[in-house]
């Protein structure tokens, strides 16, 4: 099945960062064209469909490298109240209740949110009906990176369930539907899983070829009360606990010393960079610039609603841009193209995607439209575009998303979610 996207501006995200005027051709999962200028004849007569895409900018789908998906319903729930407070207060009493048409709803609902303002990528880190989620994502046709969340403070033989369900969910799921969908180990966080249950995610890590993604150093405090425990900081005591001897992402990243930059650089770890959840959780602001500088790879996440409180990934490369400006009294140290890569190829990067990220031939053809007739976006030119996208768009301009060839949302409706049944669903949810 061939597609011809044509009449559009591309914003390639490639290593020249290269934007033109022109056209891309999608054979089957991936691009197998990018030009400048209009298709030819023989490139028409080829394709099984063509798309106008009327002056449309055309760029990678944006990538969510940290959320959770089944708490979506918890948005607003508690506000205003710092991170260990809102977890025994709002979250884990709230989510004992959850049943899986909860969960399920939920999960929809963010998945609604994330298409509609052009994310085609997301991980998800929850701890109920995982196997639920992945049966969604396929549906979905959205590109996933599922995670059971592992807290680890119970007895042995629960650890040792929680990890078997994870390895079941990778055996069960990892790379279905296309590629799609795959499947990482989730410890939840240094202060919720003592050394040995690391050591045991380790273990199942090495022996299944999993990689881990877990919470790490996102307050002061948790990060002070690892230091009292143990004597180092949860950064070093993961790396001496081996976490960083297989592919890691570490989501949040606030509270790092010298030392722990330099272990996160040398063991190659990747860290997803939550903006908005740390400004309102008041965790602190991540050193994202001395990571860039040190060649750590960063990409952007949302986190939960309830931490948030919306999954528009233009918010967050927003948020991302501006407050290293403010806080280093320096706009030189975050840029458009830098803010861009991290939700794009730096993003597919951290989830261990490959081929993902660029409008490239050979690249997992994963890709969004954005209507830049609106005034906010004016006077448009494509110098300008990198700018627009960061500094001025909103998930309400991305009218079309396409994922893995797939197309999602056309003109702003949804063809593999039922929009309009999954808000109809979540009005009526009450706890
Ligand atoms: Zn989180």
């Amino acid at each position: 099945m061939n597609k011809l996207i044509h009449s559009v501006t591309v914003v390639t995200m490639d290593n020249k960062n290269s934007v033109f005027d022109g056209f891309v051709i999608v054979k089957d999962d991936k691009f197998h064209e990018v030009k400048q200028g209009t298709p030819s004849e023989y490139d028409k007569n080829q394709a099984d469909e063509i798309i106008n895409g009327s002056g449309k900018w055309l760029l990678p789908g944006l990538i969510n490298s940290h959320g959770h998906l089944g708490s979506a319903f918890l948005r607003g729930a508690g506000d205003d109240i710092p991170l260990m407070t809102w977890l025994k207060t709002v979250m884990w009493p709230n989510e004992q209740k959850f049943t899986e048409e909860i969960v399920k709803n939920a999960a929809s609902l963010a998945m609604v949110e994330m298409v509609k303002s052009g994310t085609t990528t997301f991980l998800d880190m929850y701890h109920l009906y995982m196997d639920k989620m992945a049966e969604l994502a396929i549906s979905s046709e959205m590109r996933t990176v599922l995670c059971r969340g592992m807290i680890g403070l119970c007895p042995d033989r629960e650890q040792d369930e929680k990890i078997a369900e994870s390895i079941q969910l990778f055996h069960d799921y990892n790379g279905v539907n296309k590629g799609k969908v795959t499947v990482a180990l989730s410890p939840h966080a240094p202060y919720t899983c003592p050394p040995s249950f690391m050591i045991k995610v380790v273990d199942a890590a090495k022996k299944n070829g999993m990689w881990i993604h877990t919470h790490l150093a996102e307050t002061k405090g948790e990060v002070d009360r690892h230091i009292a425990e143990h004597g180092v900081s949860p950064v070093k005591h993961m790396d001496d606990l081996g976490l960083f001897d297989v592919p890691s992402l570490i989501a949040h990243g606030v509270h790092l010393t010298v030392e722990d930059l330099h272990i996160l650089c040398e063991k190659n770890v990747s860290v997803a960079h939550n903006p908005m959840s740390n400004l309102k959780l008041g965790s602190g602001i991540a050193p994202i610039p001395d990571m860039i500088n040190k060649g750590i790879t960063i990409s952007l996440g949302t986190d939960s609603t309830a931490s948030n409180n919306n999954l528009d990934l233009f918010e967050e490369m927003r948020f991302a841009a501006l407050i290293h400006k403010g806080t280093h009294e320096d706009p030189t140290v975050t840029t458009s193209e830098m803010i861009l890569r991290m939700a794009t190829n730096w993003g597919a990067k951290a989830l261990q995607l490959e081929k993902l990220g660029k409008i490239k031939a050979g690249y997992q053809a994963d890709f969004i439209l954005v209507n830049p007739n609106s005034a906010h976006l004016l006077p448009s030119d494509k110098k300008r575009v990198l700018s627009h996208l960061v500094y001025s768009a909103k998930g309400s301009d991305v009218t079309d998303s396409f994922v893995g060839g797939v197309h999602i949302m056309k003109d702003k409706e949804l063809l593999s979610l039922d929009e309009e049944k999954i808000i109809f669903e979540a009005k009526a949810f009450q706890i």
